[in-house]
Order: C-alpha cells, then structure tokens, then sequence
C-alpha cells in the first residue's frame, strides 16, 4: 500500500486513485533549490510554487514529462504504478555530473543500483534499489535520460549514485 511506505516525502506521493490511472509526476525537490523551472515548464498549470518546495497537483498533471526534463538537479520523475503487480516503471533524469560519476555507458536491459538520498534511509535501499534499465538515453548536455523498472517502494525514495 502506497501510504504505508516508509519515506521521506511521503507527502508528495499521488493518491492510490491517481497512481491507478497511470503515470503521475512526482517532486523530489528537497527544498533550497527553488529554481521554478519545473512550475514555467508545465503547460498544464500542475505545478505550483509554494514557499518550501514546489507542490504538484496530481490531478491536473497529465505526464507530459516537460518538467522532468527541465529540472536540472532530477528532482522530478514520472512514477507508473500500472506496469506490474510489484513493480513500478520510473522516468528520470540524471544530472551531468552524476553521470559523470559512474554511470556513463549505461545501456538498455542493464541492472543498475540506486541509492537513495535520505540518510536515514540509505541501508534500507541500498538493499533494494537495483533496478533494470529499460531505456538510456544520453542527452546532448550530459544528462542521462533513464527509464526503469524497480520495486514500489523505490518509487519516491530520492536517488543518488
Ligand atoms: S508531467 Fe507534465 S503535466 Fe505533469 S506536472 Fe510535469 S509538466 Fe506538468
Ligand atoms: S526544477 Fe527541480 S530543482 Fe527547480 S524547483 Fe523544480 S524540482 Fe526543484
């Protein structure tokens, strides 16, 4: 059940509801990068600018990906709860300089390990956050374009590399 994960922004995940319809942006913003870029990106009014992070409205958002693709840290993602029974597919985007970090060469099909960003968290992921890649795409500035298919309860854990 979605709401009983343990995370650290459990308060930005989609309702179950929301999660059944397919895939939802999700924000990961930590909250002292408040650069916006994801709320002028989003053509659907979905993203709102608040004091602390910047908050999506589930409902409106219709996954377009523009904000995933604007965010220059990879604070957003496209979360699909509708691909398996256990199993969730991701949308993200790897900042340059973590791609630089070992993650260059990446093809499709390969496992990779992610590990999440929240202290408290990081034993528990480290244990479950190898995902399989099922597309890599590099873009022309660096960053990684990242498709993958991982557990549901990697699903809004923040990742480093
Ligand atoms: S995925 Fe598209 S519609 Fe949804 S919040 Fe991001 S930019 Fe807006
Ligand atoms: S673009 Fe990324 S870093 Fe900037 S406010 Fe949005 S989520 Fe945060």
């Amino acid at each position: 059940m979605t709401n009983e994960m343990d995370n650290c922004f459990i308060d930005r995940i989609p309702s179950e509801a929301r999660l059944r319809r397919g895939r939802a942006a999700v924000c990961l913003c930590p909250g002292q990068d408040k650069c916006g870029l994801c709320v002028g990106a989003c053509g659907f009014g979905a993203i709102a600018k608040t004091e602390r992070v910047p908050k999506v409205d589930h409902d409106e958002c219709i996954a377009c990906g523009a904000c995933v693709r604007a965010c220059p840290f990879g604070n957003m993602r496209l979360v699909d709860f509708t691909k398996g029974e256990d199993t969730a597919e991701l949308q993200l985007k790897i900042p340059k300089l973590l791609v630089k970090n070992g993650l260059e060469g990446l093809t499709d099909g390969d496992r990779i390990r992610l590990f999440s960003a929240c202290a408290e968290e990081s034993e528990d992921a480290e244990s479950r956050a190898d995902s399989e890649v099922l597309q890599a795409h590099y873009l022309d500035g660096g960053e990684l374009s990242l498709r993958i298919r991982t557990d549901k309860a990697n699903a809004f854990i923040p990742f480093r590399v």
